[in-house]
């Protein structure tokens, strides 16, 4: 386990040496103007077809563009325009760091109304959600925080667990959804283009002997559907999100695994002939309202692996979608890509993402692992208002730890402020260029 001084050497030894290669990485303009069919009306914005630069001539006397400076975030001006950085991003984790038990955790409407221009250099961070939560449509629960954080906020903004789950719905036809309330997780899946969604509610209601102790409210068998349990073929398992009765799809889902290629009719004699099980994730815990972490989709998943392993001795593989998995920070980065080209007019990658989390194992790792192979600096902060509980050691370590969410984006937006001091090509000094040319 890394220690304390291992964690503090290994930042400071990467923030000096990636700042150096990005200079290299990158060149290009700090700020950008959003296209023109996105722009308030209200506001004047002068747009510059190289999409270099966004300034406000009503607030500003900056108006033209800047090739050629590399600069990432502007400097107060004296009457502070609204400018999009086109240089760095945010990505956000959601739960343990913008809501807590379905609440916004304080600091969150403030830090995103900080990030979206209310600072004192009136920049504008692109920025996307990356959340392991699930069990609604991206639509639905961009709904949810939009009114959590008093926001608008795209479904092109947001990954949840499954999202990338949507790319396997042209593989299988028959799958068995798993988790989340009432019938959500069957809209979700067929709004994905799968074309037979079957819950374990169908398969209880078909048979309800299936979960000895398990009964269907009547609103459930009024949404369930009775099956053809001898002629049904399930060629896999997906959860969704959260069990809500572990025994009972536990249950179900071992059947399946234990037939012949799904064939519910049928019982494997060697149990290596089951359909695939993908989680939507695999955090063990997550944070909610309670003073403790409480259990989630991975122990549900860890716990199946080990009663299969019980039941037949063999081993049992499953898949697991969601951070930590370097997948889901591939779909982030080209999520993140198309958002700023669509909403923002940028047209190249971001110097720095910095990811904002609560959770060490997936937050931390899957940062910091995608760091190593990508080209943009994934920069990783831990924040302490979730799972991880200060005053303990990281499993896997951030390079900077933060007491909440609007302290992670100061002190990103500050850093970047400095590289561009340090660069000496922040607004103002290119402003000063310009008149000293003038003159
Ligand atoms: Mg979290």
């Amino acid at each position: 386990m890394p220690t304390a001084d291992a964690f503090e050497s290994q930042r400071l030894r990467r923030d000096s040496s990636l700042d150096a290669d990005r200079a290299d990485l990158y060149g290009g303009l700090n700020v950008i103007a959003p296209p023109k069919h996105l722009i308030d009306p209200s506001r004047n914005f002068e747009f510059n077809p190289n999409n270099t630069m966004v300034t406000d001539p009503v607030s500003s006397d900056a108006t033209s563009s800047y090739e050629g400076d590399s600069s990432q975030v502007t400097t107060p001006l004296s009457t502070p325009s609204t400018v999009t950085s086109s240089d760095f991003a945010f990505a956000f984790d959601i739960d343990g760091v913008l809501v807590r038990g379905g609440q916004p955790i304080p600091e969150a409407v403030q830090a995103m109304k900080y990030i979206n221009g209310e600072n004192p250099y009136g920049v504008k961070v692109p920025y996307v959600f990356l959340t392991n939560g699930g069990g609604k449509s991206e639509e639905e629960r961009c709904a949810d925080l939009s009114r959590q954080l008093e926001m608008e906020i795209c479904p092109g903004q947001f990954i949840c667990g499954h999202t990338p789950m949507r790319e396997m719905a042209e593989q299988y036809n028959t799958v068995l959804v798993v988790g989340g309330e009432g019938e959500k997780c069957r809209g979700v899946a067929e709004g994905y283009g799968f074309k037979n969604v079957i819950t374990p509610g169908d398969i209880i209601k078909t048979r309800n002997d299936t979960t000895p102790w398990r009964r269907l409210t009547d609103e459930e068998n009024e949404n369930s559907r009775k099956i053809d349990l001898e002629n049904t073929q399930i060629e896999a398992i997906f959860v969704f999100a959260d069990s809500r009765d572990w025994a009972g799809d536990q249950q179900i889902i071992l059947d399946i695994l234990m037939t012949v290629e799904g064939k519910l009719g049928t019982r494997s004699e060697v149990f290596n002939e089951g359909p695939p099980c993908f989680f939507s994730h695999n955090d063990v815990i997550w944070s909610t309202s309670h003073e403790h972490s409480r259990i989630g989709m991975g122990a549900l998943k860890t716990s199946l692996e080990a009663v299969y392993n019980a039941i037949t001795g063999k081993d049992l593989n499953t898949f697991a979608f969601g951070k930590p998995q370097m997948s889901t920070f591939t779909f982030a980065t080209k999520l993140l890509q198309d958002w700023r080209q669509d909403s923002h007019g940028i047209d190249k990658p971001p110097s720095t993402v910095y990811f904002i989390g609560d959770t060490p194992e997936s937050d931390i790792r899957g940062t910091n692992e995608f760091n190593n192979k990508s080209e943009i600096d994934w920069y990783s902060i831990l924040v302490k208002t979730g799972v991880w509980q200060d005053k303990t050691i990281p499993r896997y370590p951030p390079r900077k730890i933060c007491d909440n969410v609007y302290d992670a984006i100061k002190f990103a937006i500050e850093r970047e402020q400095q590289k561009s001091i340090n660069s000496g090509t922040t607004i103002q000094n290119i402003q000063k260029k310009r008149e000293g040319l003038q003159n």
